[in-house]
Formats: structure tokens, C-alpha cells, sequence
């Protein structure tokens, strides 16, 4: 088996100590691992900055999509209107589960490269009153903008619509003050920033817009409310768990702690992304993404013009000297992506670097 490290945005390379609290079986009834979801719950409002009782955290068993697609089909009813300001295939993926679910809803969408415009999204709620939910995301991992959760939250909550952020790829990497800026419901899930492994997303969730959804979901295992119902009572989530996602995302969690919590996680995570962008740009890569919309998590970047380049031979190459980077996924350019999340540190970005300047040297000889 060949190891290498993940530069993808999720799943990540996680630590040995995260990967090892999965090596035991737990039972989902017995009260000590009802605690450990409590105790998730109440860690992950401390990391939103928000407390109880005005807000609320609930685990969804499944990937992130999961977690999206409870909030949209949970929360916005047969007389409600969804408007989604989109700038990525995530955005875009929102109004497939709003098509889905038969959930009707309006799409702004903006070039890859660019941001929503929160004064756009002003006039559209004021010229709309149908609008009754606003749904972005933050850190659009399709291309590694970071949009401006802040701006349009506010306008959002100004207008007293119901925001909703999927912050996927930015919970627990970046400070987002939750109840500062008014979301109602942030999604994220288990294996991005907090570092823990693939099985399950989790809701922050502002309480009375969460008890407002009762009976409202379209779906019986996606039901955000009744999955809080059941959660809030004693820890118990209502169908099975994965229960060594759990145990693994507890030590995620004290691990994010030990490293001096979130504001010194984005401080490694910016490091890396500084050095990624300016070794790269040094062997000719340019950024798809300007500085003033790149985040500090994933970066898209073009191929050199005057080389020509084939991913799977460049992966290959990469991947055998242990690092695994990532296709592009925006429509409009040849790309390709390099995450920075996860357990990775500048000197694995260094490593990168040096690595792509063999292959170049390898290519022109
Ligand atoms: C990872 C991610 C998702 C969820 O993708 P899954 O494959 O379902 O985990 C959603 N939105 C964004 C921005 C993401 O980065």
C-alpha cells in the first residue's frame, strides 16, 4: 500500500491519534457515548461562538451534501421561496436538491472567480418579498474563492430572511462568528478543518428558526427537527451512528483545541497556502482565483501556457513521491487543485514545490 498525503480538501490526512480512537467498538445506546455526542454538540457552539439557548448543534449521519440537503428540505416549506447566490459547483449543487425536493427557488450566479455581491442580494429580497431563505457558501472548494458570508448575512437578517451558509470547507479553519453575523443554519462536516474522517455532517442551528421546521422536512431520515428532537433528549441520534467517525471526531476536537484552537489552525492553514501560491507562481503556475477572492484553503491553478501538461502524469508523479493532489473542477479553464487543509504543515507545501520543479526539470530534459 502506498501512503501518500492528501491535498484535497476532504477527506484529509489526518493524525495517527485520530486515526487510532477507531479502533474500538461502541455501543450507540450506552450513556458514556450518548456523552461524547453531547459533548460534540456543546464544543462545536463554543467553536460557532454561539451558546444555548439560542442556538443548537445536530449530527446528521452522512457525507456534507447530507447535511445540506437536511437543511434546505427540513427547513423551507411549500409556501417559501429559496434564493441561491452561487459561484461554484457547491452552490450550484444546492439548487439541484431544491429541484429535487420540489423546493422552489431562484439562482444568482456569478463568474467562478468572482463573488456574490451582497448589495445585489439586497435589492433582489427588496424587489422579491416570494423570498422567504438565502442560501451561499463560503469557502466555494470548486475553485477556493472565499465569499463574503459576512456582508450577506447581514443584509439577510436585515431583510428578516432566513440565512443559510454551507461553511463545508471553512468551519473550525476560520473564525466565523455565527450569532454576530445572524446565520440561522451553518453546515459543515466531520472530515474538512476539524480534521476528523468521512461519516457524518453537523448543523448549527439558531433554535427558533429550527422549531419552526417541525413537520416541514420532505425527507424521514434527513428530518433536521426530528433528529434534534431525539439528539436533545439524551445524546441518542435517532438511527444508527458511525460510531467510530464519533469517537474519531472527539479526538479531532481536543486535538483543535491542543493546537491553540481555531485562530492558530487558520494561522498554519494561511502559512501553507502563502507558501503553496508563491512556490507555484515561481515554476509558472498562476492562480485561477485573484488575491483579493482567494481563501486560505484550496487553490486552483492554471497550467503554465508555454508547457504542456497532462494531469495524470503530473498526479502520478506527485503521488509517488507522496502527496496526492486534486483535478481541477472549474468549467471555463484547464486546472487543477491543491488543498492545504488537514495535517500539513509549510514544510509539506515546501515539499510540493520542490517535487513539481524535478517534474519540470524531468519534462524539459
Ligand atoms: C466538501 C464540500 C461539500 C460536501 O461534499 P460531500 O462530498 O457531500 O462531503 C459541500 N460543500 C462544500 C463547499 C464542500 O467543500
Amino acid at each position: 500500500m502506498i501512503q501518500y498525503k492528501l491535498l484535497t480538501p476532504g477527506p484529509l490526512t489526518t493524525t495517527d491519534t485520530v486515526k487510532r480512537e477507531m479502533m474500538v467498538d461502541h455501543c450507540t445506546w450506552d450513556d458514556d457515548y450518548k456523552q461524547i455526542t453531547q459533548w460534540i454538540r456543546k464544543k462545536l457552539l463554543e467553536l460557532a461562538g454561539v451558546k444555548e439557548p439560542e442556538y443548537t448543534a445536530v449530527l446528521m449521519q452522512g457525507s456534507g451534501t447530507f447535511g445540506v440537503e437536511s437543511v434546505l428540505t427540513s427547513t423551507i416549506g411549500d409556501g417559501d421561496h429559496l434564493l441561491i447566490a452561487a459561484n461554484g459547483s457547491y452552490g450550484l449543487r444546492m439548487r439541484e436538491i431544491a429541484d429535487h425536493a420540489g423546493i422552489s427557488c431562484t439562482v444568482y450566479e456569478t463568474a467562478y472567480d468572482e463573488i456574490p455581491d451582497a448589495v445585489v442580494i439586497q435589492k433582489m429580497l427588496e424587489d422579491n418579498p416570494q423570498i422567504t431563505h438565502v442560501a451561499m457558501v463560503h469557502s466555494e472548494t470548486t475553485s477556493g474563492v472565499l465569499n463574503d458570508i459576512e456582508a450577506v448575512s447581514r443584509v439577510v437578517k436585515a431583510a428578516g430572511r432566513i440565512m443559510i451558509v454551507d461553511a463545508m470547507s471553512s468551519f473550525g479553519g476560520m473564525e466565523i462568528p455565527v450569532g454576530e453575523w445572524g446565520i440561522d443554519f451553518i453546515v459543515s462536516s466531520a472530515n474538512k478543518c476539524i480534521q476528523g474522517v468521512p461519516g457524518f455532517s453537523f448543523i448549527i442551528c439558531r433554535r427558533d428558526a429550527l422549531e419552526a421546521a417541525k413537520g416541514v422536512a420532505r425527507s424521514l431520515s434527513l428530518d433536521l427537527y426530528d433528529q434534534w428532537k431525539c439528539m436533545e433528549a439524551d445524546g441518542k441520534w435517532r438511527y444508527t451512528s458511525p460510531t467510530h467517525v464519533v469517537l474519531a471526531f472527539a479526538q479531532a476536537i481536543r486535538e483543535l483545541e491542543a493546537e491553540g484552537g481555531i485562530a492558530a489552525r487558520h494561522a498554519r492553514y494561511a502559512e501553507n497556502n502563502r507558501i503553496l501560491i508563491e512556490g507555484l507562481k515561481q515554476l509558472g503556475f498562476r492562480p485561477y482565483v485573484g488575491p483579493e477572492h482567494q481563501g486560505p484553503i484550496i487553490t486552483t491553478f492554471f497550467y503554465p501556457e508555454d508547457k504542456c501538461c497532462s494531469f495524470q502524469e503530473m498526479y502520478s508523479y506527485i503521488k509517488e513521491r507522496g502527496y496526492a493532489i486534486y483535478p481541477g473542477k472549474v468549467t471555463d479553464a484547464e486546472t487543477f487543485r491543491v488543498g492545504n487543509i488537514g495535517e500539513i504543515y509549510p514544510e509539506d507545501m515546501e515539499k510540493l514545490c520542490a517535487i513539481l520543479a524535478d517534474y519540470w526539470k524531468e519534462k524539459e530534459n
